[in-house]
């Protein structure tokens, strides 16, 4: 009954066509507006336009609708580069000018500081972009499919499964779609067929391809749905001959029915096990599983801020929790006391061990588990931080975490988000529990994207002082 109410309180019916004017962008990128005082969600469309729209959904809060035609253009606008922009869902943010990306990036943080932190006094700095936001990719997760003339290997359609194909990507390392092509012609040559994911049968599920962009090693890895197939052998030794610049290949089990692309279970089919790149002066092994920044240019601006923000003198005791490969471990290490890394994944941890030592860095620990229960079990041991660092997946920390750097107090805390909200929720917690968010830098890993990379850097609040 209240739902037929408040559907008739709506100003707007399915179909109906209007114009009106547009004044922010969702975290879909897509624009929003107000008719008559109810939301409108338009994709195509931006803060400062004015279009013509047919609503296609009407839900008791807010609505949808299709865009017919602008009226009048943002200065921003530009035309997207790509020409399969539309169709696909990796890119919302190619018909916005990289400085309008730049600027709503830094609102995205503004605002959920605002709304979900009630953070209104804290200093947001502008955006720190790229000179050439395009290729910066370094990793491409490529789904394939099976067409009546072959395989086909491209991108997801928007908001469906429906593989769609692509020869290039533009925001991908040139590499990553040369070796991407060259495994679909040979599949398709060698007759490997690519999995179904209704019938849960079939063999390629998706090509991964890193590209270690400072030293130019090539990893590949072929996910499969399953471990023998029919000419694997051949598909081998065509892979090495024909991408003659390769460093691993690898052979990824996944059996699953599962959206997850990696399985737990990696073989390396030739070559190496790892690639090697690196950031700065450190040297990093990055093995198949293993999570490592997709954007080697913009991660050395992001971590140089977080070195920056932690003021090491040398004397410094450092936690780094969700530590990945090592990366900021390695590279606060050079100017800390000791640092301490805790990682979730095994593999990575082994790769952090791995590359503390072929940096010759000895000063640092790490030890495999949740973040959130071996930190405490430290502080247990009377380990003690000043300084600590979290990174955490999107998802954010873990309450239990916020509450044991709150008991534990480290002078400076570093906080490094790649998801504005539970960054947000998350310094709320530790506001209230006794740390001030001094100043916040959000970092353009992931132009083109509706994504935002953000450091911010707390301090403890010092009793007497407030
Ligand atoms: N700091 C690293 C990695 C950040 S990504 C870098 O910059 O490269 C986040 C990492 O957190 C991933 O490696 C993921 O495996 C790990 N992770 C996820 N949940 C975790 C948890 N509960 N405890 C510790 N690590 C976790």
């Amino acid at each position: 009954m209240a739902k037929k109410k408040a559907k008739e309180k709506a100003p707007v019916k399915v179909n109906q066509i209007i114009e009106m004017e547009f004044t922010d962008l969702s975290h879909n990128g897509e624009g929003i507006g107000k008719y008559e005082g109810y939301t409108l969600f338009v994709s195509g469309v931006l803060p400062r336009e004015r279009a013509k729209v047919k609503v296609t959904k009407v839900n008791k809060n807010y609505g949808f609708g299709r865009l017919i035609e602008i009226l009048r253009k943002s200065p921003d606008r530009i035309e997207p580069r790509c020409s399969i922009y539309k169709q696909c869902g990796g890119c919302q943010l190619q018909h916005l000018s990289y400085q309008g990306q730049l600027e709503q990036k830094r609102k995205i943080v503004k605002d959920n500081l605002e709304r979900i932190g009630k953070l209104t006094n804290v200093i947001i700095h502008p955006t720190l972009g790229m000179k050439n936001p395009w290729r910066y990719r370094n990793k491409s997760q490529v789904p394939f499919a099976e067409r009546e003339r072959g395989l086909i290997a491209g991108f997801y359609a928007k908001g469906t499964h429906d593989v769609i194909d692509m020869k290039e990507c533009i925001i991908q390392q040139e590499k990553s779609d040369v070796m991407v092509q060259t495994v679909r012609r040979i599949a398709s040559e060698l007759g490997i067929p690519a999995y179904n994911e209704i019938e849960h049968r079939g063999i390629l599920r998706h090509v991964v391809s890193r590209v270690a962009v400072n030293t130019g090693e090539l990893m590949l890895i072929l996910v499969t749905n399953g471990k023998d197939f029919l000419n694997k052998d051949k598909l081998v030794e065509r892979i090495v001959k024909e991408i003659p610049n390769l460093t691993s290949l690898v052979q990824n089990i996944n059996e699953e029915r599962t959206n997850v692309i990696l399985g737990f279970k990696s073989i390396t089919l030739w070559g190496r096990d790892v690639i090697y790149d690196t950031i700065g002066n450190v040297k990093f092994a990055i093995s198949p599983r293993s999570f490592y920044q997709v954007n080697p240019e913009q991660t050395k601006v992001l971590y140089e801020k977080a070195l920056e923000y932690a003021e090491l003198t040398g004397n410094e005791n450092v936690i780094d929790a969700y530590c990945g490969i090592g990366t900021i471990s390695l590279f606060l290490a050079q100017k800390a006391k000791h640092v301490y890394g805790v990682e979730i994944v095994p593999e990575a941890i082994k790769d952090a061990w791995n590359n503390a030592r072929i940096n010759g860095i000895k000063n640092v620990t790490f030890e495999v588990g949740a973040a959130e229960k071996v930190i405490p079990e430290w502080v247990e041991q009377g380990i003690k931080a000043d300084v600590v660092v979290v990174d955490p997946p999107r998802k954010g920390c873990d309450e239990e975490l916020l509450q044991t750097i709150i008991k534990l107090r480290p002078k400076r805390m570093i906080y490094v988000s790649c998801n504005p909200s539970t960054l947000a929720r998350d310094l709320r917690v530790l506001e209230d529990g006794g740390f001030k968010t001094v100043e916040v830098q959000p970092v353009d890993m992931f132009p083109q994207t509706m994504h935002v990379e953000t450091v911010c850097l707390l301090t403890s609040k010092i009793k007497g002082f407030e």
